[in-house]
């Protein structure tokens, strides 16, 4: 069966004050069965362990395709994982367009987050015109393939399906146009890496994810569970999400 995992995506949001939300959130939330990952920015990622112990996974937001060496401003893999983190992000649609940044560029991070023992959160997602001309499936085709390194597992990848115009904007693709995608990313998933890791990789659905709407878009087939950005800051939001997806 495949596993189910709430995972919160903080961005660029988080001082020493909102590990509180974390602290809460263990609390209410540290025994589930669903896996539960909250991505804090990294200067939080040592506090949030400490807080998380091993009742709630941590991740970075992305990491540099080295492991050391002179790239003034960023973490490697390495860092996140002996600051306690297991996850990673990478490819976000933020990411790809603020930093430019490419599925060569995604894959080349994926190969050094594993190398490093980090499970890959790899996002994909098309544009609202991308959509509109009918290309979201060859998009996120050409994402997948492009992005995904050959040397994962079921336990070391999880894909996240993010529709671009859908994120932080209120607005959702319908049930159906979720399923479709997710379908269609678990059928690719098989084709290239065989039944047993296509089958056993969590899936997740992000854009605009609330307590309102979880419930409805955790019953659509192929959907594993959720990446949350803003729904995840409060305990109070991410909480009733979680609980939706048990
Ligand atoms: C995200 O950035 O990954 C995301 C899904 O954001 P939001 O939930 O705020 O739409």
């Amino acid at each position: 069966m495949t596993r189910k995992l709430a995972a919160g995506n903080w961005k660029m949001n988080g001082l020493m004050a909102s590990l509180d939300e974390l602290k809460t959130l263990v609390q209410s939330h540290g025994d589930v069965d669903t896996d539960v990952l909250i991505c804090p920015p990294a200067t939080l990622l040592t506090a949030a362990r400490d807080i998380a112990g091993d009742k709630i996974a941590i991740g970075g937001q992305d990491c540099h395709a080295e492991a050391f060496g002179a790239h003034t401003g960023d973490i490697s893999a390495e860092m996140i994982r002996d600051a306690g983190g297991t996850y990673v992000i990478l490819g976000h649609s933020e990411r790809r367009e603020d930093h430019e940044e490419t599925d060569e560029n995604v894959r080349a991070k994926a190969k050094a987050a594993l190398a490093a023992g980090l499970t890959v959160v790899i996002c994909v997602g098309e544009s609202l015109e991308e959509r509109e001309a009918a290309n979201t499936l060859d998009i996120i085709g050409g994402q997948l393939a492009g992005s995904i390194p050959d040397l994962v597992t079921g336990q070391t990848l999880v894909v996240a399906y993010e529709p671009i115009w859908a994120i932080g904007t209120g607005k959702t693709p319908t049930l159906d146009e979720i399923g479709e995608v997710h379908d269609f990313i678990r059928s690719r998933l098989e084709r290239r890496f065989g039944a047993g890791v296509g089958r056993s990789t969590p899936i997740l659905y992000g854009g605009s994810v609330k307590p309102g709407n979880a419930a409805e878009i955790f019953g659509v087939s192929n959907v594993d569970g959720a990446l949350v950005g803003g729904a995840s800051l409060k305990a109070e939001d991410f909480g009733p999400i979680i609980d939706a997806l048990e």
